[in-house]
C-alpha cells in the first residue's frame, strides 16, 4: 500500500482556538495518514504548540473537530486521548530527577497500564511490566545509564528519557514538541536517529524548527501560519512553494526551489 492509502488515523477539521478575544487557531485542516511521519513548522506564535494542546486535550477547542481514528476527541481529557492511543511530549522536560532511568520508565509503564489492577496484580503482569520497561529502556538508548538517576543525565539524555516515557503506553500516533530544542548539532543527530527508532511504524507529527531534522526525517511537512496550515506537502513540494518561502522558510534561508 502506498503512503496516500493508508487510513487517516489523526484528522483536523476547520479547528479554531481563542484565548479570550485572540483567535490563535484560526481554521486549521490536517489529516495525518498511518504510518507517517509529519513535521509541523511554522513562525513562532503561530499555534504549533496551541495545536497539540487542543489535539491532546489539554485545551478546550472553540470550534472544529477533531477525529482521531475516525472517533471525535475534542473535549475529551487528555488521560481519554492517551487511553485512545495518542501521546505527546512537552517542550519542558517532565521526569522524576531521583528515581533511577529504568524506575521513570518503569513508572510510566505502570501508569499507562495501572488501571487494568486485576491483570497487572498477578506476578506475570510484574514479569510484562519489567520486560516492557527494558523494551523502552532499549528504545531510547539509555541501557548504559539504567541506574542513573534522571536527574544526572545530561540535558539530551533527559531529553531521550522523556520520550522514552512518552512511548512507554506504547501510543500509536506520537506528538513531539520541539524534541531538539536546546541541543547542539551532534545531540540533534543523534536525537533525529533516536525520534526514527522510537517512531517506526508509529504515526508522528512533531514538532520542529531544526531544518535538517525536519527534511531528513518528515514523509509531509505541514506549515502552520497564522493558526492556519498553509501548505502540507512532500519536503520537495514544500521547499519549492512560494507562500512557504514567503511566510516562512525564506526567514531561515532555506533555499527557494532548491
Ligand atoms: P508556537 O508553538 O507556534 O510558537 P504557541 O501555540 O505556543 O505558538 O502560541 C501561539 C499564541 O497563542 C501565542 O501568541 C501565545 O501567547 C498564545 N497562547 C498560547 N497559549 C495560551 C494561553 N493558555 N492563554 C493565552 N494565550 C496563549
Ligand atoms: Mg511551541
Amino acid at each position: 500500500m502506498s503512503a496516500t492509502e493508508q487510513p487517516i488515523v489523526l484528522e483536523l477539521r476547520n479547528l479554531h482556538k481563542q484565548f479570550g478575544d485572540t483567535p490563535i487557531i484560526r481554521g486549521a485542516d490536517l489529516q495525518l495518514r498511518q504510518g507517517e511521519r509529519m513535521a509541523l513548522i511554522g513562525p513562532n506564535g503561530a499555534g504549533k504548540s496551541t495545536l497539540f494542546n487542543l489535539i491532546s486535550g489539554r485545551n478546550a477547542v472553540t470550534s472544529g473537530e477533531i477525529l482521531l481514528h475516525g472517533r471525535h476527541i475534542a473535549g475529551l481529557s487528555p488521560f481519554q486521548v492517551n487511553r485512545l492511543g495518542l501521546a505527546r511530549s512537552f517542550q519542558i522536560t517532565n521526569i522524576f530527577p531521583q528515581l533511577s532511568v529504568w524506575e521513570n520508565l518503569r513508572v510510566a509503564v505502570l501508569a499507562a497500564h495501572g488501571h487494568r489492577h486485576a491483570f497487572w496484580r498477578r506476578l506475570a503482569a510484574l514479569d510484562a511490566i519489567n520486560r516492557r520497561t527494558d523494551e523502552v529502556l532499549r528504545l531510547c538508548g539509555l541501557q548504559g545509564q539504567r541506574e542513573m538517576p534522571g536527574g544526572a543525565l545530561g540535558y539530551a539524555g533527559q531529553r531521550a528519557l522523556e520520550l522514552g516515557v512518552t512511548i512507554a503506553g506504547g501510543a500509536g500516533v506520537l506528538l513531539l514538541d520541539e524534541p531538539t530544542a536546546g541541543m547542539s548539532r551532534d545531540e540533534s543527530g543523534q536525537a533525529l536517529e533516536l525520534i526514527r527508532r522510537i517512531s517506526d511504524g508509529k504515526t508522528l507529527l512533531l514538532i520542529e524548527h531544526d531544518m535538517e531534522v525536519v527534511f531528513g526525517l518528515a514523509d509531509r511537512i505541514a506549515v502552520l501560519v497564522e493558526g492556519r496550515v498553509i501548505a502540507c506537502d512532500t519536503p520537495a513540494a514544500i521547499r519549492s512553494n512560494r507562500a512557504v518561502q514567503e511566510a516562512y522558510l525564506g526567514t531561515l534561508g532555506v533555499e527557494f526551489g532548491s
